[in-house]
């Protein structure tokens, strides 16, 4: 099929396009019934004590496997979640998954474990979010320290809600980590009085360490930051051994990335993490 396009142009259409530009529309609809169909997954992705080389921290990413559309990104359905307003019981599912989660591997005697979740802006406004971990936490005995929250840099734009609802949830005892830290609204202001125990360097900046040295310069003094500020820091996107040398010699705590391991199922971190 050939549809005129202004004079002297030509689109095509073919009826395999919905891959490419997939339906909003029905992908709403079918995300609405996601939780019901049982259609989540959360896979969990290592994060390595560089000195140690231990692995006590992992974070949560959720995946959606639909029918219809198969494999979703969340880069694709979680900013139509947040568009929807779905994201609030998606993310409530979210910390209850992971919270069953926690509590499964403390069974197995893995006290130690702690585990990262991502909290969108939209969620991070929901004043019922402290309500809502506390529950999650308090039914299956967890410590709040064993559940983290990322939150990125968008979330804090309102400064005044940001700072209570961050106090509110310090309060609560969770460990609290900026996500993409450098790549949104960065201001110097919020890491003085916003209660934060760790900055996570974008992998933009961690790409190109060893050539770019810009990135490395920012990647050095986003470390230097941290620890002045008596924060802990960890480096995102991490995929080859010169980029760990490099973190190594700068000091930086932990990282994570396809080069220790991708965002791998529980069974799957149970048999190469915690029993290898
Ligand atoms: P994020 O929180 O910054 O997560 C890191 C993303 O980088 C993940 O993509 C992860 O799979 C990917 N990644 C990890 N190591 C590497 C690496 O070495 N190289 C490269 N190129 N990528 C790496 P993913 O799982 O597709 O998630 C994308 C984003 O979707 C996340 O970014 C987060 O913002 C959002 N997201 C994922 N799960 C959830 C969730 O449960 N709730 C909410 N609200 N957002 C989520
Ligand atoms: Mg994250
Ligand atoms: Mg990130
Ligand atoms: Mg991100």
């Amino acid at each position: 099929q050939v549809k005129e396009k202004g004079k002297g142009h030509f689109r095509f259409y073919r009826s395999d396009m919905n891959e490419a530009f997939p339906n909003y529309i029905l992908m709403e609809s079918h995300l609405r019934k996601a939780i019901d169909m049982n259609e989540f997954v959360m896979h969990y992705q290592p994060q390595v004590h560089l000195k140690t080389g231990k692995i006590k921290t992992f974070e949560a990413l959720l995946r959606w496997q639909n029918r219809k559309f198969g494999n979703v990104p969340p880069g694709q359905f979680i900013p139509l979640a947040e568009e929807t307003g779905l994201i609030i019981p998606i993310g409530e599912w979210v910390i209850h998954s992971v919270c069953q989660q926690l509590a499964n591997w403390r069974e197995k005697g893995h006290q130690d474990i702690r585990i990262a979740v991502n909290i969108s802006p939209k969620q991070f406004l929901q004043s019922n979010l402290p309500e809502v971990i506390q529950q999650a936490l308090i039914e299956n005995q967890l410590p709040a320290s064993s559940l983290e929250i990322e939150i990125t840099e968008g979330a804090m734009e309102d400064t005044r809600a940001a700072l209570s609802m961050l106090q509110r949830l310090k309060e609560l005892g969770v460990i609290i980590s900026v996500d993409d830290f450098g790549t949104g609204y960065s201001s110097l202001n919020y890491l003085k009085s916003f209660p934060i125990d760790i900055l996570k360097i974008d992998q933009s900046f961690v790409r190109e360490i060893q050539i770019n040295e810009k990135d490395a310069a920012i990647t050095k003094t986003i470390i230097h930051l941290a620890h002045n500020l008596g924060m802990e820091v960890i480096a995102e996107g991490v995929e080859e051994k010169d980029q760990v040398q490099f973190l190594v010699s700068v000091e930086c705590q932990k990282a994570q990335g396809y080069y220790f391991s991708r965002p791998v199922t529980a069974e799957e971190i149970e048999q190469k993490v915690l029993y290898a």
